[in-house]
C-alpha cells in the first residue's frame, strides 16, 4: 500500500492500452484515489469505474489552462487534497524535419509540453499549501536519441522541453516539499505504438534493446508508482530510463 489514501491525478489515462490507464490501476491497487483526466469525460469515468470503486474520471483537456485549473479545483472541493500528480497524456506525429508544418508542431509541443506546464501550475498551489506532493512528467526516449521509431523531429524537442521544464520545477518546488521527476520510456506496446508494430519490426526493434523485449506500459507504471510514493522521497529533478537499456 504504497499511496494509501493519497490522491493522484494522472492525464491521459483512459486509453484502454495506455501508460496512464496502467499506472491508474497500480495506484488504486496500493491504495490511491485515483482521477482519471482525458480528452472525454464518459471514456474518463468509465475507466476510473474500471479501476474500482472511489476512483473519479473527469474531462481535461491539458492544453487548456481554465481547463486544467477547473479539474484540480473540483478534486480539491470534492477530496479535499492533491497529493501526486503524473503528467502522462501525450501525443506524436510521424513526421520527418522538412514535413512539420506550424500546425503539427502546436499541436505535439501543445499536449507534451503545454499540457505539463499548465496542469503543474493546477495543483501546484495545493501542494505548496500541503508542503509535500510529488509530480512525475512523462518524457521520451525519443528525447535522450534525437528521434523515436514514431516520433517525428517536433515530438523529440517537445519531450526534451518536459524534461528541462521538470528539472525547473523540482529546483523551484524543492524547498515546499514538492519532488518533480520524469521518465522517459522506450518503445512500449501501447495504442501510440501497437498499430505500427508488425511481427518483423518487432523482433528487429528487440535486437536493439539488451534486455531483448519492446516494454509494456506496466513497465512504466513501475517507475511512477516510485517516483510517486515515499519509496523516492530524496528524490527530485531525476530521469528515470524505461527502455530496458535501448541507450547503453
Ligand atoms: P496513448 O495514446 O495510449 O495515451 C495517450 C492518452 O492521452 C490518450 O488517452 C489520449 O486521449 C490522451 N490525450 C491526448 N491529448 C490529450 C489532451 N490534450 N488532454 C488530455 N488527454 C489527452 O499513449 P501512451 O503510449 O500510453 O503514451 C502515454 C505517454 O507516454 C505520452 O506522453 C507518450 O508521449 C509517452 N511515451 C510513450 C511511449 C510509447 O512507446 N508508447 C514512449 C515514450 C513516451
Amino acid at each position: 500500500m504504497l499511496l494509501k489514501d493519497k490522491v493522484c491525478l494522472i492525464t491521459g489515462a483512459a486509453s484502454a492500452r495506455g501508460i496512464g490507464k496502467a499506472t491508474a490501476k497500480l495506484f488504486a491497487h496500493h491504495g490511491g484515489r485515483v482521477v482519471i483526466l482525458d480528452l472525454d469525460a464518459g471514456q474518463a469515468e468509465a475507466a476510473a469505474a474500471d479501476i474500482g470503486h472511489g476512483h473519479l474520471g473527469l474531462a481535461c483537456n491539458v492544453t487548456d489552462k481554465a481547463a486544467c485549473k477547473a479539474a484540480a479545483d473540483e478534486v480539491i472541493a470534492r477530496l479535499g487534497r492533491i497529493d501526486v500528480l503524473i503528467n502522462n497524456a501525450g501525443i506524436t506525429q510521424p513526421l520527418k524535419i522538412m514535413e512539420i508544418e506550424a500546425a503539427n508542431y502546436d499541436a505535439v509541443t501543445d499536449v507534451n509540453l503545454r499540457g505539463t506546464l499548465y496542469m503543474s501550475q493546477a495543483v501546484i498551489p495545493q501542494m505548496r499549501a500541503q508542503q509535500s506532493g510529488a509530480i512525475v512528467c512523462m518524457s521520451s526516449v525519443s528525447a535522450q536519441r534525437g528521434g523515436g521509431i514514431f516520433g517525428g523531429p517536433h515530438y523529440s524537442a517537445a519531450k526534451g522541453g518536459v524534461l528541462g521544464l521538470s528539472k525547473a520545477m523540482a529546483r523551484e518546488l524543492g524547498p515546499d516539499g514538492v519532488r518533480v521527476n520524469s521518465v522517459t520510456p522506450g518503445l512500449i506496446q501501447t495504442d501510440i505504438t501497437g498499430g505500427k508494430l508488425t511481427p518483423e519490426l518487432k523482433v528487429e526493434i528487440a535486437k536493439g534493446i539488451p534486455l531483448a523485449r519492446l516494454g509494456v506500459a506496466d513497465d512504466v507504471a513501475n517507475a511512477c508508482l516510485f517516483l510517486a510514493s515515499d519509496l523516492s522521497s530524496y528524490i527530485t529533478g531525476a530521469v528515470i530510463d524505461v527502455n530496458g537499456g535501448m541507450l547503453i
